[in-house]
């Protein structure tokens, strides 16, 4: 997708003065680069025809001066591309149950214990061999888990030897509760028991894995239909490989006939995947993609957004994502990270703010997803790494460190006023002037983005997700 996202960003930045000839070859640029990722066609001429309407109707040709046209172009293509992945279908929330009120309490001795079943948001998984089903279902598990949830996961693979193994290692990595058999061998027996048992135990959530094949076949179909009888699914997600290129959208419209799933996972965008094929079968199917998996680990998976996933394609800094994947870390406690936030709504960003934030992102995992979320940030990452970029944030770490009090609560503007400041600091962190004058543009950086985020706020555009 990297690639896609390069040739849209050109397309995009290669009109200047947009008179007709760029337009037309604009728009030429970008099908040629969806169809080479695998959108499919009938999509794409779609997609042409309304951003040729759009162009139409809101770019005036004369009267308007060219930066303006370019900021309504942009616009166009932006929500365009947006449509593209967006279903516009809310999949189910799952609730808390309430256990003061339904818990099963102990009965008294001599009466017979009837446990009653909560009503749990199950949740199945579907989807071929090798998809990712596995270790998505231990993100999800994961997500759910840092919000409070308590969630529970059943193997009902039963086809795969090693499949129990598998989950059981990843569940017990992640502190989830699991269920499954190693005896066992009807797949639906399991998928029923696993449920039942923690219903019984007042589950809010409760994931079930299946089993794949490697191609579409009836067999699978047929254990997929027995399973979700047996267990009475909330929701039902299809795991969708990004890698799979145009047959994505057959797969996805063969599931959706036999297991009617609900929403989609779309994993492995973290490689050079052309995933115009999974964003096919995303508008052929109507059904919404919920997260994304972005890596092997437990911690590479995102909520699914089209206007996130858009920005990033096109490398627009993605500001919603960040402030949601800091909050989920579970910070509320933490009396600097609130005031980062208040902050930021704001429209302020101080030095403080920024030092709080870079020790949070390196309590965040793999740095490589919470990169692409800010601009610039990625740019050094895709020069050096994972690990020197980690090294160069606990240096940028080690330069706020060596600021005082007021120089930290500060917007930065002491630095310019008063550049004798930046080599105290740079002494003190043992570090060079340049370097320092990294970390205040940087946090410079930051502070626009606030005021964007702000501006935005107040002109009733998308708020970012803080609050
Ligand atoms: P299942 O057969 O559908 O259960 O698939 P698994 O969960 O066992 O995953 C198959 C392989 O894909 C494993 O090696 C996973 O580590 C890998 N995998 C799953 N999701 C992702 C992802 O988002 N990115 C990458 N790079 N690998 C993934
Ligand atoms: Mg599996």
């Amino acid at each position: 997708l990297a690639d896609l996202g390069s040739r849209l960003r050109n397309a995009l930045s290669s009109v200047e003065s947009v008179s007709e000839t760029e337009v037309q070859a604009m728009i030429k640029d970008i099908c040629t680069a969806l169809l080479e990722s695998d959108v499919n066609v009938r999509l794409v001429a779609k997609l042409r025809d309304s951003i040729r309407n759009k162009i139409a109707q809101e770019i005036k040709k004369d009267t308007e001066s060219a930066a303006n046209k370019r900021k309504k172009l942009q616009k166009i293509v932006f929500d365009e591309l947006c449509g593209l992945v967006d279903s516009h279908e809310e999949p189910p929330k799952p609730k808390k149950l309430n256990r003061a009120k339904t818990s099963n309490k102990p009965t008294r001795p001599g009466k017979k214990s009837v446990k009653k079943a909560a009503d749990s948001h199950v949740i199945m998984f579907v989807g071929l061999q090798g998809a990712g089903k596995t270790t998505s279902c231990t993100k999800l598990a994961v997500y759910y888990k840092r919000r409070g949830f308590k969630v529970g996961l059943v193997c009902a693979d039963t086809f795969r030897a090693g499949a129990f193994d598998q989950l059981k290692q990843n569940a017990i990595k992640s502190l989830i509760p699991f269920y499954g058999s190693y005896l066992e061998t009807d797949p639906v027996k399991v998928a029923s028991d696993g449920v039942k048992k923690f219903k019984e135990e007042m589950f809010d959530i409760i994931i079930v894995d299946t089993s794949g094949r490697h191609k579409q076949e009836q067999s699978l179909f047929d254990e997929m239909i027995q399973i979700g009888e047996a267990v009475q699914p909330t929701q039902t997600i299809m795991v969708l490989d990004a890698a799979i290129g145009q047959a994505a959208e057959g797969q996805a419209k063969a599931f959706k006939e036999s297991a009617n799933f609900g929403s989609i996972i779309l994993t492995k965008l973290d490689g050079h995947a052309k995933g115009g094929g999974a964003i096919s079968a995303v508008a052929t199917t109507q059904t919404p993609i919920v997260f994304i998996g972005t890596g092997e680990h437990v911690g590479d998976f995102e909520v699914f957004k089209p206007t996130s996933f858009i920005s990033k394609l096109l490398g627009i800094g993605d500001i919603q994502s960040l402030m949601e994947h800091v909050q989920s870390l579970n910070l509320q406690d933490d009396e600097n990270h609130q005031k980062s936030i208040e902050n930021f709504k704001e429209g302020k960003f101080t030095l403080k703010n920024f030092q709080t934030q870079m020790n949070n992102f390196l309590k965040m995992g793999p740095l490589t997803n919470i990169a692409s979320m800010i601009p610039g940030m990625s740019n050094i990452m895709n020069q050096v790494g994972e690990e020197e970029t980690s090294k160069k944030i606990k240096n940028m770490i080690y330069i706020m460190d060596s600021m005082t009090n007021a120089e930290l609560e500060s917007d930065g503007r002491i630095f310019v006023t008063e550049p004798e400041r930046i080599i105290r600091v740079a002494r003190g962190a043992g570090c060079t002037a340049v370097e320092v004058e990294m970390v205040l543009q940087q946090q410079r950086m930051m502070a626009s983005m606030a005021g964007a985020a702000k501006n935005m706020n107040a002109a009733g555009g998308q708020a970012p997700g803080v609050g």
